[in-house]
């Protein structure tokens, strides 16, 4: 503690002594240059660009004190990930002409928005860490960006980089404060070692976590995954596949009980022409919760889910409202599942794969 104390007070001192050398130099040059207009805009433009350096280096001292003190507060909002992807693609505009960088799914995404409920203002200063730090360990190659749906409820982002890589022993170290690989004189790269505190830091507050994968002298990718509690597509309506046929539940409320993101990024999907309002949930005990405290006009129950089963929530459920309508859904083929629906107390069954026009037949016959 000791040794990354001194590490981090000579280091600091570098790293905000050599902006203010900049900055107090050019400063003092100023007005023995006030008749040539070029130098005069020179010098302005490395002290606007060196006292921004700065800033930022006290705002991740203060982020950092403000995460260790517990004084962060989140705010929540609908963010989409096109919205977020494409702003965070301006902030890097053309950083190293060696490097490319790519967002793996802005061309699906524009057809297929995803919005999830979080602090957009914490994700974005996540991603500006990690794209940040990809960019300085990365001399050339690639650098990715990204997302994957492969967990009910949570998303998981990567930042993937083609450069110095980390060593395995320096996985976990690497997140505490004042940590830096290289230190001493020798440092080619600048930074405080604060980024990845206080991007673990925010990432704790938001309930989600960080970890990566790194091979030295092949890249990094540094993966965190943060909790959602609603995924809803966004495609433009004339371009649609699925078509309303003149059905409108609007002013309705289906539960959606699902605990495969994609299954539920379909269902989504479908329902949207229709207009009824979804609620969506992972677990089957949450969905007991969610009909005792909101008021539900059916429910698409999958079987298999994390917690209970479908089986077991639809029991729970229709001893308290028998007339709530439970349609099964779900991807186990023996016969005896829609039997065992049945015996559940579910009103009907749909199996996966189903087809848009197979779903909302079955719904027409319980919103109509
Ligand atoms: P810094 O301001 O020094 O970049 P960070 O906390 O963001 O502080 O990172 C800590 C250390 O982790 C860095 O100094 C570097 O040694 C290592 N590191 C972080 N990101 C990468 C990366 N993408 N590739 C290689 N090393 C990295």
């Amino acid at each position: 503690s000791d040794r990354l104390k001194t590490a981090f007070l000579q280091n600091m001192s570098h790293e905000i002594r050599t902006p203010m050398n900049a900055i107090i130099g050019f400063s003092n040059l100023l007005h023995r240059n006030f008749s040539n207009i070029e130098k005069l805009e020179k010098f302005t433009e490395i002290i606007s660009q060196r006292s921004k350096d700065l800033l930022d280096i006290i705002n991740d001292i203060l982020d950092i004190a403000r995460i260790e003190s517990g004084q962060v507060s989140l705010n929540y909002e609908k963010i989409s990930i096109l919205k977020l992807f494409t702003e965070i693609k301006l902030t890097f505009v053309q950083q190293k002409s060696l490097v490319r960088f790519e967002f793996d799914q802005l061309g699906i995404l524009e057809n297929t928005d995803i919005e999830l409920l979080t602090d957009k203002g914490k994700i974005k200063q996540i991603f500006i860490n990690l794209i940040g730090n990809a960019f300085k360990f990365t001399n050339e190659g690639s650098i990715r960006v990204g997302y994957i749906l492969d967990c009910a409820d949570s998303i998981k982002f990567y930042v993937s980089d083609s450069g110095i890589g980390i060593s395995a022993e320096k996985f976990e170290v690497i997140f505490d404060r004042f940590m830096q690989l290289e230190t001493g004189t020798s440092r080619q790269y600048g930074g405080t070692g604060l980024g990845l505190a206080i991007v673990k830091g925010l990432l704790e507050i938001l309930g989600g976590k960080i970890w990566l994968e790194s091979e030295l002298g092949k890249g990094s990718t540094f993966y965190f995954s943060i909790p959602y509690t609603n995924i809803r597509t966004q495609k433009n309506k004339m371009e649609t596949s699925v078509t309303n046929q003149g059905l409108d539940f609007r002013n309705r409320t289906i539960l959606i009980v699902e605990d495969d993101a994609y299954n539920a990024l379909y269902l989504e999907e479908i329902l949207s022409v229709t207009e009824v309002n979804t609620l969506q949930t992972t677990m089957g005990t949450k969905a007991i919760e969610l009909c005792n405290s909101v008021s539900i006009d059916l429910v698409l129950m999958d079987i298999r889910l994390p917690d209970i089963t479908g089986y077991e929530a639809t029991k729970e459920i229709k001893s308290k409202y028998p007339n709530l309508p439970i349609i099964a859904q779900t991807a186990y083929a023996a016969s005896g599942d829609r039997q065992r629906a049945f015996d559940a107390g579910c009103n009907d069954y749909v199996s996966k794969p189903m087809s848009p026009d197979e779903l909302l037949s079955v719904l027409t016959k319980y919103l109509i």
